[in-house]
């Protein structure tokens, strides 16, 4: 029998949640093009060029930077695995779920774990770190730049100091970061780094950028173990994207299509104009919550300006509100996760989907919900008050 099911018709969604974020058009067109080989000449020149635009990103000179096959959640995987080897000290930041994730990667890993944690919504100091670095005396130390699920935003050069003064590596993730606020992978000394493609690049999930400076390419290449996980060996995916061009894994081509294209619109933008971009939108977003009676979870300085983690209003239904502006507006904004379930919305501005006519739909969407849910504020003020801020850099 012909198994029968619904055609393929999904619905467009103005997607403002914590990722995947609004695609780019030219990267849905660039993954339609034609599929060549993963050793074709044409491949092989692509993954050069990539390297290029991503090294541009992170702003590294790292030759070990290449786009793992998987998400970010691979991509954080490729930087831990490669790293540790059994019984080694690692010391992970935990100050929401992202860093909660990079533990259980790392415990899975044979790693012996020192979870040093904050409570959600703030950002570590060097001094939160000190004690437990003394004491561990980690290999590595990993941290969460732009924690998604709490909306923080983690300042990375101290930290780095005093890790490598400890004599540790520093690995960091930029899933949600890179693309939206700067991100110094050699002027911060950072070894090991991954990203994702979904969030700031404005592309489907699917790849996850990862660099290793040469202090992590020493540990690499010195292990004593096989790195516990096969697919994510950079030893072997070296040799791919390397002159000798082994054959490893087939390479996602499509993906790397759009990857490609995702990082040419960046660099075509440039990186400051697109971190301008990413703060401007942010502000109007936040004056107009501001109107709406509408707080960050983030200490003031700390806020990330991709990722709006907002206190939910007291008397306000979380779910009728996300489920209204889906499907009545179409749009997509994140619940609260782990400990903020209920209590936070969770609001993205990145790559592409950080965009002034976003906002203004997004807060003049939030006003028709709220007010049918009683809540009490100035109708149209938060709509004036993100003009507000556009036209004062006018
Ligand atoms: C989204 C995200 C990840 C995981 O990426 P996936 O693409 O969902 O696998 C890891 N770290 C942070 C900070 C993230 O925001």
């Amino acid at each position: 029998m012909t198994p029968s099911a619904p055609a393929l018709n999904p619905p467009v969604r103005i997607l403002m949640g914590p990722g995947p974020s609004d695609i780019h058009p030219r990267v849905l067109q660039a993954i339609a093009k034609p599929t060549v080989g993963h050793l074709d000449p044409y491949y092989l020149e692509l993954m050069n060029n990539m390297r290029v635009l991503m090294q541009g990103v992170f702003r590294t000179k790292n030759e070990m930077t290449l786009a793992v096959s998987g998400t970010g959640s691979a991509g954080m995987e490729a930087a831990v695995v490669n790293i540790i080897e059994p019984g080694d000290s690692m010391i992970v930041c935990v100050n929401g779920v992202f860093g909660g994730r990079m533990v259980d990667v790392a415990t899975r890993a044979g790693a012996n774990v020192t979870k040093v944690e904050k409570p959600w919504g703030e950002v570590f100091s060097p001094a939160d770190l000190k004690d437990a670095i003394a004491k561990a005396k980690p290999k590595v130390v990993g941290i969460v730049m732009a924690e998604t699920s709490t909306g923080a935003w983690q300042p990375i050069e101290e930290i780095s100091k005093l890790v490598h003064d400890a004599g540790a590596l520093l690995l960091v993730d930029a899933v949600t970061s890179l693309g939206g606020v700067p991100v110094e992978v050699d002027k911060w000394n950072i070894d090991v780094i991954y990203s994702g493609t979904q969030k700031c690049l404005s592309c489907p999930p699917g790849l996850a950028p990862v660099s290793f400076g040469p202090k992590a390419m020493e540990i690499v290449l010195g292990r004593t173990s096989k790195v516990q996980s096969w697919y994510l060996d950079l030893t072997m995916l070296a040799k791919y994207w390397g002159s000798e061009r082994v054959y490893h894994h087939t390479a996602p081509i499509n993906m790397t299509y759009a990857l490609y294209e995702a990082l040419q619109i960046v660099h075509e933008e440039g990186l400051e104009a697109c971190f301008t971009r990413h703060m401007l939108n942010h502000k109007a977003l936040k004056a107009g919550l501001a109107a709406l009676g509408i707080t960050y979870t983030a200490a003031a300085g700390h806020q990330l300006p991709m990722l709006n983690a907002v206190r939910i209003p007291q008397g306000v239904d979380d779910v009728a509100i996300r489920g209204g502006l889906l499907k009545r507006f179409g749009i997509e904004i994140g619940g609260g996760l782990g400990d903020f379930k209920g209590q936070v919305w969770r609001i993205g501005l990145m790559g592409y989907g950080s965009r002034a006519n976003n906002v203004y739909v997004l807060l003049s969407a939030l006003e028709q919900l709220l007010a049918e849910q009683g809540h009490k504020f100035d109708h149209g003020a938060s709509v004036a008050a993100a003009a507000g801020v556009y036209s004062s850099v006018k």
